[in-house]
């Protein structure tokens, strides 16, 4: 191995678990976390690639109320079928962790009574609306009554959705409890709040004048107008029965609010598979060496770039994100995705009706990726990008070359003795894309990469039409060897480089050319990497044409829903 090898520490946003995963999730956090991590492994660095469920908090405890089954079978079902999905999509976590895990309520307790002891947090008494029904306190969300702006009268206690006005609990009139329908009293309770304000500078500085240039705009931006409304103390538990339970001046009846303890689940999940794998955890999250990436939808910078550092750094010793390229959201045809109106492509549902086709969606979505605004997912783009690109252009290439090699050498790969100037300079091209998906990956600008990827492609195919060796079989056979070789490296680039994106299709491909134990690094001196004496047999196809009827049927599905 190179000896410039680092260490990267590479987390993808806790999913909730209290719904399945839809394309939005893949495009926006994991599939872009997945391309990075996997990059960086294949060229020769030590990364651990952390995520896992994330198991508490309100809407929990709510949803599970509501089916009528305790929270542990709730998070059990969901935990489950993120993580299927997951693996089906081929996002390779080193560890998939749930925040209902022992090692992670450790380490959470850890963290709190570390900052406890520091003197960092305050204690603030308050009264809070209560449901003496089902005698809890109830969170702003679960309040509803009518809107002191507009007079609507299903206004949450933190928002009308009608007039869109943010809204305090206090200001509802004739609020009641979103649970048991009774009208909640106030009724006093002790708090701790985390002194973010006593940070403010230290954010200010380490974002905005160091990373200023190095992070990306839409990140940096949203931490900037953060910080100009100014940091408050903000509270870390609340009075709820599910949860991570601390005692408050040794009472009962407080968790940590799940804001403060999710994020440490990346270092408990990290802590988890260090066991497992003879590791030293903090080699991952405590040397300064060490590349910390995390990848996040937009909604949750405020947590990633300043929240979560800010605990880090009243902790002491932690390493500090190197990067968070937060991404923004991605719509489907148009609207807003949504969970509750069911306006989504589930990623199980997905598979049903394109069953082994997860790398078409992976392509199809790291191609509209949302990195620097909001993108539009729709069916038919889905189509044209795959039976214009991945048939009409890397199908299409990989299948010709490959059908030529058998028809004319049986199989076997041809090797001739001299080079020709027109095959160097295209393969001088190659190697330059090849040299550009790095650096596109390294700078997180996953669209652009993936085109220069397509573009290998491209290049295939413009060469055999430039020199069409069908013509010239008979009458130079030797530029037909030529041909053919410089074509098959070619491939061998294409596949090597596909696996990051489309790993599904670049392990297929790999195998059928020979290609078992290829790695990234070979292809610095591909022609002598060449196994010569490999012999292609059964050509397969990499991708199918998808035909209208499939994508009316998605349409349909989506217009036909009865909750729109
Ligand atoms: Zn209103």
């Amino acid at each position: 191995m190179p000896n410039n090898k680092e260490t990267f520490t590479i987390t993808a946003a806790l999913p909730y678990a209290n719904g399945p995963i839809h394309i939005g999730h893949l495009a926006g956090v994991y599939i872009p976390a997945d391309i990075f991590s996997r990059f960086k492994r294949l060229t020769n660095n030590d990364v651990v690639f952390i995520c896992g469920s994330d198991e508490h908090g309100v809407a929990i405890s709510l949803a599970s109320k509501k089916a009528s089954i305790s929270p542990n079978e709730l998070i059990d079902k969901y935990h489950k079928m993120i993580k299927k999905s997951f693996d089906e999509f081929g996002i390779l976590f080193d560890n998939y962790s749930r925040t209902s895990n022992k090692v992670h309520h450790e380490t959470s307790l850890k963290f709190f009574k570390n900052l406890e002891e520091k003197n960092l947090f305050s204690l603030i008494k308050s009264e809070q609306f209560f449901d003496e029904d089902e005698n809890q306190f109830l969170a702003d969300r679960y309040i509803s009554g009518t809107c002191p702006i507009c007079s609507f009268d299903e206004a949450y206690g933190d928002q009308c959705e009608k007039c869109g006005s943010t809204l305090s609990p206090d200001e509802l009139k004739n609020p009641k409890s979103t649970i048991s329908n009774s009208t909640p009293i106030l009724k006093e309770t002790k708090h701790y709040y985390i002194k973010l304000d006593e940070f403010e500078d230290f954010i200010r500085n380490w974002i905005t004048v160091e990373n200023k240039d190095k992070w990306k705009i839409n990140v940096v931006g949203q931490v900037k107008s953060w910080l100009d409304s100014g940091l408050k103390p903000r509270a870390v538990t609340r009075d709820l029965d599910w949860g991570i339970p601390v005692k408050i001046d040794g009472e009962d009846g407080k968790v940590l609010y799940v804001w403060f303890e999710a994020p440490i689940g990346y270092i408990s999940s990290t802590i988890e598979w260090a066991k497992e794998n003879d590791k030293d955890w903090e080699q991952y999250w405590k040397n300064p060496n060490t590349n910390l990436i995390h990848f996040i939808g937009k909604d949750n910078i405020v947590f990633h770039c300043i929240i979560f550092p800010i605990m880090l750094k009243m902790f002491g010793d932690f390493i500090l994100p190197k990067n968070v390229p937060a991404n923004e959201f991605l719509n489907l045809e148009g609207n807003k995705i949504s969970t509750s109106r069911n306006w989504a492509v589930w990623l199980h549902e997905y598979l049903i009706d394109f069953p082994n086709m997860q790398d078409v969606l992976r392509y199809v979505l790291i191609s509209t990726c949302p990195e620097t605004k909001d993108n539009d997912f729709t069916w038919k783009d889905f189509q044209t990008r795959n039976n214009s690109e991945l048939v009409g252009i890397y199908g299409n290439f990989t299948n010709r070359v490959l059908s030529l090699i058998n028809k004319y050498y049986y199989g076997k790969i041809p090797n001739p003795n001299s080079k020709n100037n027109i095959d160097e300079l295209v393969l001088n091209e190659v190697k330059s894309l090849k040299s550009k998906i790095e650096l596109c990956l390294n700078e997180f600008k996953f669209r652009e990469a993936v085109k220069s990827l397509m573009n290998i492609a491209r290049v295939g195919n413009k060469h055999l039409a430039e020199t069409e060796p069908w013509k010239i079989k008979e009458s130079d056979p030797e530029r037909v060897e030529q041909i053919l070789q410089t074509s098959y490296i070619i491939i061998t680039y294409l596949s090597v480089l596909s696996e990051p994106f489309i790993p599904f299709t670049s392990n297929k491909l790999m195998k059928m050319i020979g290609l078992n134990d290829f790695s990234w690094d070979m292809l610095d001196n591909v022609s002598e990497n060449i196994d010569y004496s490999f012999k292609i047999d059964k050509i397969e196809m990499l991708f199918r044409k998808i035909e209208d009827f499939e994508i009316d049927l998605q349409i349909n599905k989506l217009n036909g829903n009865p909750n729109l």
